[in-house]
């Protein structure tokens, strides 16, 4: 196995060439990193595929602290307030940076930007590119930035394998591709590896997406938290395709309604109807599924023959599928598109484990607590890299260690529990799901092979999801079907110090002072 020992050696490792990972290098610049991605720059990041945009109080009339509020509001309890107002206010100067970056979010008559709505947002507050190009266009301009940035040095079609621990912390990585491996030596890793829908049958997600950081950091013995929170976002497109494409939710924004193959409106006179948050949304047509119908998306009054105009992407994957958005139904589905847990980091972006951190989807923060708002992780991605790299640049990285030989394990393939995985860990949960995915999982978790690390990922979200008897946000107990006053905590969890079991417990939110909940 090759050690790389240029003059680049021992500088911070990157794990990750989505938004977070090219920000943090970025914003590391000119200090040398190394940014590792398993695949080319921005293929295979979620980041591409964004659609609706980046929140920003940068409206008419609209404040950061409106932006943190409806945070809070979505985050059902478990959002933490110092980082939803932290990250609200950086909002307006991280758009200003993406446009520094060449980024042209799409404006109005008047020059002003063209505000969308999306769902529990309280005001017109996401900023676009193209209509649904986003975060295509923020990817091109940053993926363009960084190679034009000498400081970084770019190792593509490399995956991170497993971390390399001592006694001091954080020692390097270890990674692999089809042909070769080596050890990359450092006291500095970040870990922006993005989220984990790939675990599921049903995913807006890159297949890529199996949570590969969480399982590197929780086999390092850092802290995880948030495990159970998946969000499943109400309208994929459900035309038998693998990823799911998305129908963002900008476009129930513009007016769009839901309808089964009856034309019956069934969201009409609840709350905000289409526009509640999407773990409402999402139940709710997952209970329409259940109970035998067929959902759609009718764009038809609202946006007509306007569709294509405003969600050109949309209305182009609409079409290769057969369907007129402007003239048809759009039928759709939920799917697991976002995590709103990971990685426990704290203000700064490190992790439990000395010169780990984290940052981006992998990471969990706070911010979104039970339920992520519509559009705040790509601005999470931007803000938290900016975090994470001011904090490497304040620390003296430590002397290298001569890297301790360690397995390569294969290369990680989430295939085999799939089904298993979105059956038990679904939109509704029970005990019965989860006890049986447990069983399966921690078998699978910690005996090696190719469905270890994607399994210990599973099993740390089953964990939670047993442990936390209620429903709250994306996590929905059928046993449990009410949120608990008692279960206003976060889980956090460890793999133990054999290596062989979670452990999980229950800890009191930041400035709470409430007896645990019983149980976890
Ligand atoms: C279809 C879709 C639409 C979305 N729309 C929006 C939106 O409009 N607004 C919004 O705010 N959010 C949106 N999101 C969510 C948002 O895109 C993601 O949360 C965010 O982009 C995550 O950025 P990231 O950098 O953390 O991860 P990613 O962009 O997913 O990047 C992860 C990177 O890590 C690499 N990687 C993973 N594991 C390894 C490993 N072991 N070794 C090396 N490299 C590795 C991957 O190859 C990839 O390069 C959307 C998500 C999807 C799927």
């Amino acid at each position: 196995m090759e050690t790389i020992r240029s003059q680049r050696a021992g500088a911070p490792v990157i794990i990750g060439g989505g938004l977070a990972g090219l920000m943090t290098a970025l914003r590391l610049a000119p200090q040398p990193v190394i940014l590792l991605a398993k695949t080319p720059l921005a293929e295979g990041a979620a980041s591409a595929w964004a659609q609706g945009g980046v929140a920003a109080a940068v409206g008419d009339g609209d404040d950061p602290a409106l932006h943190a509020a409806d945070t809070l509001a979505a985050g059902d309890g478990l959002s933490d307030p110092a980082v939803a107002a932290r990250i609200a206010a950086a909002a307006p100067a991280a758009v200003a940076e993406l446009q520094r970056y060449g980024v042209m979010f799409d404006r109005d008559a008047q020059g002003r930007f063209a505000l969308g709505l999306e769902a529990a947002h309280g005001r017109r507050r996401i900023v676009h590119v193209a209509g649904d190009g986003t975060g295509a266009a923020i990817m091109r301009a940053l993926v363009a930035a960084v190679r034009a940035t000498p400081s970084i040095t770019v190792v593509e079609g490399l995956e991170a394998r497993r971390l390399l621990i001592d006694d001091r912390g954080i020692a390097g990585v270890l990674a692999a591709g089809p042909w070769s491996a080596c050890l990359l030596p450092s006291r500095q890793v970040v870990l922006a590896t993005g989220g984990l829908g790939g675990l599921y049958a049903h995913t807006t997600n890159p297949l890529g997406a199996i949570g590969q950081g969480v399982a590197l950091a929780a086999r390092a013995g850092a802290a995880l938290t948030d495990m159970e929170f998946v969000q499943f976002h109400p309208t994929a497109l459900a035309v038998g395709l693998d990823p799911m494409p998305l129908v963002s939710e900008a476009v129930r924004g513009e007016g769009a309604v839901l309808v089964d193959e009856t034309g019956e409106r069934f969201m009409a006179g609840k709350g905000r109807a289409e526009l509640e948050p999407r773990d409402v949304v999402s139940r709710a047509v997952a209970a329409h599924v259940a109970a035998g119908h067929r959902v759609f998306l009718d764009a038809r009054g609202s946006l007509g023959a306007d569709f294509a105009t405003h969600f050109p992407s949309i209305a182009a994957r609409c079409r290769a599928a057969g369907i007129d958005p402007a003239i048809q139904p759009i039928p759709v589905r939920p799917a697991v598109h976002y995590h709103m847990g990971g990685i426990a980091v704290d203000a700064e972006g490190r992790s439990t484990v000395e010169g780990l951190w984290a940052c981006g989807e992998a990471a969990s923060t706070g911010l979104h607590g039970a339920n992520r708002l519509a559009s705040n992780s790509l601005l999470e991605a931007v803000v938290a890299a900016g975090f994470v790299a001011d904090s490497i640049a304040g620390v003296a990285s430590g002397p290298l260690a001569a890297p301790r030989p360690v397995a390569l394990p294969p290369a990680p393939d989430a295939g085999a529990l799939r089904a298993f995985v979105s059956e038990t860990l679904d939109v509704v949960r029970d005990r019965a799901g989860l006890d049986a995915a447990i069983a399966r999982l921690q078998l699978l978790a910690f005996r090696g092979g190719d469905a270890a690390d994607p399994a210990l990922v599973a099993l740390l979200i089953a964990t939670a999801a047993l442990a936390r008897e209620e429903s709250r946000g994306g996590h929905w107990r059928a046993d449990f079907p009410h949120p608990s006053p008692a279960w206003a905590r976060r889980l956090v969890q460890r793999v133990d110090d054999t290596g062989t079991r979670v452990i999980c417990r229950a800890v009191p939110l930041p400035n709470a002072s409430q007896p645990l909940a019983s149980g976890a």
